[in-house]
């Protein structure tokens, strides 16, 4: 089976962005900047966000982190995306998720503009990715796209199964599939019968939110995995994914392990993705 490394290719497009950083700088005056919004403090956020800011770091990228108070009002909020959106110095913005309960995230997808959402979250990207005209889209299956092309996997023609069907993962996941020419197939918590989808299928993506939901019985052999899933340590249980990967040696063609698959790539086309949205913006 061949072990699709995500750390391995992670590193590999870090070290690609850096020339690029170099020119957007020489020709710009200044580094790619994005901008991290913290709003509260939830301690998981804010150790995303420091990796954030260090990876921005590890490649000569600027990177500004605003930390606002937990009680900030919605108002406060959008006050800050509007500046934000119209501050020539800034290329990419995120908003860090999960917000205070009395914050509307989906007011946030409404007002961040399209050409500096890094995350590939406002409804403007969704937008244009659902119409064929794509800008950048989410991080996570965007990475996934990037693992597969690093093999060399072309997926066009293949029966494709994704399990979960959430805005961030699921849906655009089976977009990129789509595109790239895959007949996809969306499940979820309401398919009947999951194991008749994912054993009929050739590639398996699975984002399902579940500590070892499927395992070798669920894919057909020679099958291709990729297993988004991010489950922490604690209580005797080890990182895991979604699926059993020991269970796959043997059995499936090419797998994503946890940790080292999918998760090392969601930071880095946060990069690549802030770096893209800078030259467009800067018509490079
Ligand atoms: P959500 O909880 O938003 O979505 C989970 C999806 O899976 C839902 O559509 C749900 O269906 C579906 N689902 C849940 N249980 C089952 C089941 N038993 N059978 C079939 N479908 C099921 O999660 P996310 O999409 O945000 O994340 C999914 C996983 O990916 C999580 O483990 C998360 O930690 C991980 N993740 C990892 C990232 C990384 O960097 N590697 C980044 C983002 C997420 P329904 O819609 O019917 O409820």
């Amino acid at each position: 089976m061949l072990i699709l490394d995500g750390k391995a290719v992670s590193e590999a497009r870090r070290q690609a962005l850096k020339p690029r950083i170099v020119s957007f700088t020489e020709k710009v005056g200044r580094a790619p900047h994005l901008v991290v919004v913290i709003i509260g403090d939830v301690v998981a956020s804010q150790v995303y966000v420091r990796n954030k800011v260090k990876a921005c770091e590890s490649v000569g990228m600027k990177s500004t982190k605003i930390a606002l108070p937990a009680e900030t009002t919605q108002a406060e909020l959008n006050l800050l995306l509007d500046r934000l959106n119209a501050d020539d110095e800034v290329d990419g913005v995120l908003v860090q998720l999960p917000l205070p309960k009395h914050l509307d995230e989906d007011e946030v997808n409404r007002r961040l503009v399209a050409a500096k959402d890094s995350d590939g979250f406002t409804f403007e990207t969704l937008g244009h990715l659902w119409a064929g005209q794509k800008l950048v889209a989410p991080c996570t299956p965007q990475g996934v796209m990037s693992i597969l092309e690093h093999y060399k996997i072309s997926v066009a023609g293949l029966n494709a199964v994704v399990v979960g069907r959430s805005m961030i993962v699921g849906k655009p996941m089976g977009h990129l599939l789509l595109e790239a020419n895959a007949t996809v197939t969306i499940c979820h918590s309401k398919t009947k019968d999951l194991r008749d989808f994912t054993t009929r299928a050739d590639i398996v993506v699975v984002a399902a939110g579940q500590r070892h939901l499927l395992g070798r019985e669920d894919f057909k052999q020679g099958a291709i995995v990729i297993d988004v899933g991010m489950h922490g340590s604690g209580e005797g249980k080890g990182l895991a994914g979604d699926v059993r990967f020991s269970e796959l040696e043997g059995w499936a063609k090419a797998a994503t392990p946890v940790p080292g698959g999918v998760g090392p790539m969601t930071i880095t086309t946060l990069l690549e993705n802030t770096l893209w949205l800078a030259e467009r913006r800067q018509k490079l």
